[in-house]
């Protein structure tokens, strides 16, 4: 059990807390987010002891594009948070975040174009805005003239993404669901209502790689794969999904290795030239020593694993 320090504050903390284990294909992660119900976190289990365990789809790729990802930080911390990622076509701007207006979010997406002005932009609201403001934030984005790969859960309910679907479609605007397919019963449903033009695909959230991989299928749309700031082992289990989906036209967000000051991995997994290698990840064991959580901690995440355990059997 380790707990990963952050740069930045990501979903208000500074420490990513992740429970790692190995079976015969080699080393999982298990790290639904502290606040998380028990029977949410038996699905991440169950994706987990798939990756460590299990019989999987193949990858047919070696390496994936990714994108860059600004967690909401104010303008003027964005050229450092990026340079990080080396090299990148795409970066994915966190916007909505509570407690900031919309000032907040056009001067961070200003900063980035100040910055890299032929980047493309992804908006990431984590369904935190109402339909008028994300299409306010979107009009401003398409007049300035800014390349908009897409917007992410723009909005709350299904509802709300099929209404502004409906506004930003005549301007050549895409919205990808993600708290839409992960958060709700019915994957499927964001799908089926036509709300959506692409699904964002967790292989954690969904329960593993196989069952990603049946979700992209049967959902008919274009998928990206992106993670939760996972450590690399995490990663790896995101590359595998991305590299045994038959089409992948979208950059990948799992290069938020880079929004980790520590990682569990001997080579840990960072965007080069853009993309990230696929493929198993051997965790250092210096490092398993260092990042170790604290003992009380330990202990609420072993009973963590055994009540999310008990959901799965
Ligand atoms: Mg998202």
């Amino acid at each position: 059990m380790v707990a990963l320090p952050l740069r930045n504050k990501f979903r208000g903390v500074l420490e990513r807390e992740i429970l790692l284990f190995e079976g015969p294909n080699g080393w999982a992660e298990w790290s639904p987010f502290v606040e998380y119900s028990d029977e949410e976190s038996a699905v991440w289990l169950a994706a987990a002891i798939e990756f460590a365990y299990g019989d999987i789809a193949p990858a047919n790729r070696t390496e994936i594009s990714v994108n860059a990802t600004l967690p909401a930080l104010a303008a003027d911390q964005v050229a450092a948070v990026l340079a990080r990622y080396g090299k990148f076509e795409t970066v994915k701007i966190k916007v909505a975040e509570p407690g900031q207006n919309l000032q907040a979010d056009i001067d961070r997406i200003n900063a980035v174009i100040e910055n890299y002005p032929d980047v493309k932009i992804r908006l990431d609201a984590n369904g935190g805005f109402d339909v008028s403001t994300a299409l306010k934030l979107a009009e401003y984005v398409h007049e300035a003239g800014i390349k908009f790969d897409y917007f992410e859960q723009p909005v709350k309910t299904i509802a709300e993404m099929a209404e502004l679907k409906l506004k930003l479609s005549p301007l050549g605007i895409k919205i990808a669901a993600d708290e839409s397919v992960r958060k709700v019963s019915d994957p499927l449903a964001v799908a089926q209502a036509g709300a959506a033009d692409i699904l964002v695909l967790k292989v954690a959230p969904l329960g593993g790689i196989n069952r990603a991989l049946q979700i992209a299928a049967e959902a008919g749309l274009p998928v990206v794969v992106s993670s939760a700031l996972d450590s690399s082992v995490g990663l790896s289990m995101g590359a595998h999904l991305a590299a045994a989906l038959p089409n992948l036209e979208f950059d990948c967000g799992l290069a938020t290795g880079a929004l980790l000051v520590g990682d569990v991995a001997r080579t840990p997994i960072k965007p080069v030239d853009g993309k990230i290698s696929v493929g198993r990840v051997e965790v250092d064991p210096a490092k398993l020593d260092l990042f170790e959580a604290e003992d009380h901690r330990i202990d609420w995440w072993v009973e963590r694993l055994e009540r999310a355990y008990a959901h799965l059997v």
